[in-house]
């Protein structure tokens, strides 16, 4: 760890004490720890499928485009099924454990948070859950395993087995809107926290991006962590470029916290 790193962990720490209302944000970079490639790195999802073919509108206009999308869900389900929290949710967990912080807010589909020891009801999953697969037209829910097993088998997805409208990962993809109240409660705790951590996020995906800027103009200090720089930099109160587990191990140890697995 660098001197500059170190007393920057020291800052980090020293708000989290003093502030009242902490809210953490996460992306796909705090799951690379946990074996769980993001998107937008080199050797990521987007080298190998195209994003614009699977969006939304393709996914409910063309049987080919829903092929293709399933393939993809097959190789990410096949890349996280086994994947455990890493240091980065523990300490966020730890941070949880001890009335530290308020929400926890994520574009993450993948659970993590919730498996570390997070309460499911302060954890609002911006992007969906990658654990279950919708109905779109009655929202009947199936689990993952049920239409994973069938795609290794080299079968088709069915329809919904209720109403027999087309079934999907219940997850946000391009194109499609994200869950309203879930939205609407990420703004509400984004207004109103006094600190704002992002934490492997590339800022770049939006409405999701939006939160950190309106937690700033709310008033609340901004803190950045990510191996990489990225579009809020420029605006945050303190930036810490590291490992996600390095960085949030390292925080909570000052704090004095437990990472418990
Ligand atoms: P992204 O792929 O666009 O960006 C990931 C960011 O994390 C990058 O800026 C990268 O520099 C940083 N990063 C990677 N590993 C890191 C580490 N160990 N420590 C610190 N920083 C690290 O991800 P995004 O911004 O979350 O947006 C992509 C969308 O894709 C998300 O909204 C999400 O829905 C989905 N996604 C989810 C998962 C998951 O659930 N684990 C994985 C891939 C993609």
């Amino acid at each position: 760890m660098t001197a500059d790193n170190k007393d920057k962990f020291k800052t980090l720490a020293d708000w989290i004490r003093e502030s009242k209302r902490v809210v953490v944000f996460t992306g796909a970079g705090i799951s690379t720890e946990s074996g769980i490639p993001d998107f937008r790195s080199p050797g990521g999802i987007w080298d190998r499928f195209d994003p614009s073919e699977l969006s939304y509108p393709n996914f409910v206009s063309n049987q080919g485009s829903r092929k293709k999308y399933w393939e993809f869900y097959r190789e990410n389900w096949k890349e996280s099924a086994g994947a455990e929290p890493n240091r980065a949710h523990l300490a966020i967990a730890a941070l949880e454990r001890n009335g530290r912080i308020t929400a926890v807010i994520t574009q993450n589909i993948d659970g993590l948070h919730q498996t570390a020891g997070n309460d499911p009801e302060i954890v609002f999953e911006l992007h969906g859950t990658m654990w279950e697969v919708r109905c779109l037209s009655c929202n009947s829910l199936y689990p993952w395993k049920e239409i994973y097993n069938l795609l290794e088998k080299g079968e088709y997805v069915h329809n919904c087995g209720h109403c027999g409208g087309l079934l999907k990962p219940a997850t946000v993809s391009f194109g499609q809107s994200l869950p309203v109240k879930t939205l609407e409660n990420a703004q509400r705790f984004s207004t109103n926290c006094d600190l704002f951590l992002c934490i492997g996020s590339s800022l770049v995906v939006y409405p999701a991006a939006q939160l950190p800027e309106l937690a700033k103009n709310s008033g609340a200090k901004l803190v950045i962590i990510n191996r990489e720089s990225t579009p809020l930099d420029n605006i945050s109160d303190l930036v810490i470029q590291g490992e996600a587990g390095d960085v949030m191990s390292g925080v909570v140890e000052i704090l004095g916290l437990a990472l418990i697995n």
